[in-house]
């Protein structure tokens, strides 16, 4: 493939934005260390601050709620009969692995603008499209823009854990009586060659239309343990291994959701190689083999299966003589299309088939919604994406993490998850060390907002 930039477009539109003041906002948010549930709520209340000081337009127009140490901005539009649209990321961010502190380039925190980057933890994941879609609305609002579509601002405090202040401003919107047109939140991984996807040479970006769910499967195994002469029964260790076996062994059918056959239905015309190419001729009918394929591709079998990772083992003995005692571990699954913790729960129940294996939740959400991908919000989205991006085919898909989107669908049939920001491949690092966005990419991705916004919510 070649180099991202490349396929960048339209890079003299709006030549007025202030890029280099952004960038320093974008910094001063990396600077405060809005950990995920860290016990300090300072670091995500100085990122408030720092939201009313930097954006006075925002502010005039409308209104500043802090819902726990998330952020809800509510920007009123002058049309009641257009329903909202919702712009949101989050503002928590990962730690940093300790012991490498030492390994990054300028300090996690630092918010360094260097060598044409914004470094530090939260430029990739995602403070940026936090502060993307801030300076979005606000170089609209201070160009005198009329807004004639409500538009509500909602920042996570806890994205990366326990997605809790997305689901209070979802229920907080919900009891005003709310439904959203559309929302966008962060997700796709950038652009990629289609070859998984049998369409080599073919340069595909991804929009989300939905987000596997999520379940910590807790497995306990009792004993008083004892002299390993006599294991009559079976060890703990045995009985827990056996159970996470039979899990491990028993999958659920691959499926081929709504969302994954729009996938390579957009992709249809650029698929060259087989057996794909025969499959997709009629993937109606073909929809089983087009399933196996994707179960034994590496790439694709997330999109078509519940994923089944045994994580963690405890308690086992101190000796290789003695009998361990109580022993747990847990089981983490992504959830596909259509399954839900109940459905999980009863099936590892039935094949595991021993009652001595106590199973529990630690946590669990059943797979988002498919959102609609004839809508507005999609036909929009893709069109602003399109516009700065030539070349790239975008293509409807799964989000196999998870996001906050999910919270939002008590209110909203079209959750879009697309971050706009294009980096090298070799720059991918949410979550690791150097984390850091190219202003260039930072400066594209605002671009895309604004056309977006502009386009769907401001009177032409
Ligand atoms: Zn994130």
């Amino acid at each position: 493939m070649k180099d991202v930039y490349e396929y960048f477009r339209n890079e003299s539109e709006y030549g007025d934005f202030d890029l280099d003041g952004a960038c320093v906002r974008l910094s001063e948010a990396v600077k405060c260390k809005s950990v995920s549930d860290c016990e300090d709520p300072a670091p995500f209340f100085a990122i408030h601050e720092l939201i009313k000081k930097s954006f006075p337009n925002i502010m005039a127009a409308g209104t500043f709620e802090a819902v726990g140490r998330s952020v809800l901005i509510t920007v009123p539009g002058s049309d009641p009969s257009l329903k909202p649209a919702l712009f949101m990321s989050h503002i928590d961010v990962v730690p940093v692995v300790e012991g490498t502190e030492k390994d990054w380039t300028y300090d996690a925190y630092s918010g360094a603008i260097a060598e044409g980057c914004i470094w530090g933890r939260g430029t990739q994941d995602i403070k940026v499209q936090v502060f993307a879609e801030l300076e979005a609305m606000e170089y609209l609002l201070a160009k005198g823009g009329k807004l004639k579509r409500t538009v509500y601002l909602a920042f996570g405090q806890d994205e990366e854990t326990f997605n809790t202040g997305a689901q209070a401003i979802s229920d907080l919107l919900k009891s005003r009586g709310i439904t959203l047109e559309f929302l966008l939140d962060e997700g796709g991984s950038g652009m990629k060659d289609g070859a998984v996807y049998g369409a080599p040479g073919c340069t595909i970006a991804s929009i989300n239309l939905m987000e596997k769910g999520y379940a910590d499967l807790k497995l306990t195994v009792r004993s008083k343990g004892g002299h390993s002469s006599r294991p009559f029964g079976g060890t703990s260790l045995e009985r827990l291994s056996r159970a996470i076996t039979k899990v491990c062994d028993h999958p659920f059918p691959p499926t081929v959701c709504t969302t994954l056959k729009g996938t390579f239905n957009a992709l249809k015309p650029y698929v060259t190689a087989e057996p794909l190419r025969t499959i997709l001729a009629d993937p109606d009918k073909n929809e089983a083999k087009l399933a196996e394929y994707c179960l034994n591709d590496k790439d694709l079998f997330p999109f078509v299966i519940t994923t089944i990772a045994p994580t963690m083992i405890s308690g086992s003995s101190a000796a290789p003589n003695v009998m361990p005692q109580n022993m747990s571990a847990v089981i983490n699954f992504r959830l596909a299309a259509g399954m839900d913790p109940e459905k999980l729960m009863a099936h590892c129940r039935s094949v595991i088939d021993d009652d001595s294996v106590e199973l529990e939740f630690l946590q669990a959400n059943a797979a988002s919604a498919e959102a609609r991908c004839d809508g507005y919000g999609y036909a929009k989205l893709a069109e602003a994406m399109e516009h700065y991006y030539g070349g790239v085919v975008f293509v409807p898909s799964i989000t196999t993490g998870g996001t906050d989107a999910h919270c939002y669908e008590q209110i909203c049939d079209t959750c879009l998850r697309c971050g706009p920001f294009m980096i090298p491949e070799g720059e991918k690092g949410a979550h690791g060390t150097n984390e850091k966005m190219r202003i260039r990419s930072f400066a594209q991705g605002i671009r895309v907002l604004i056309r977006l916004m502009e386009g769907t919510c401001f009177s032409a």
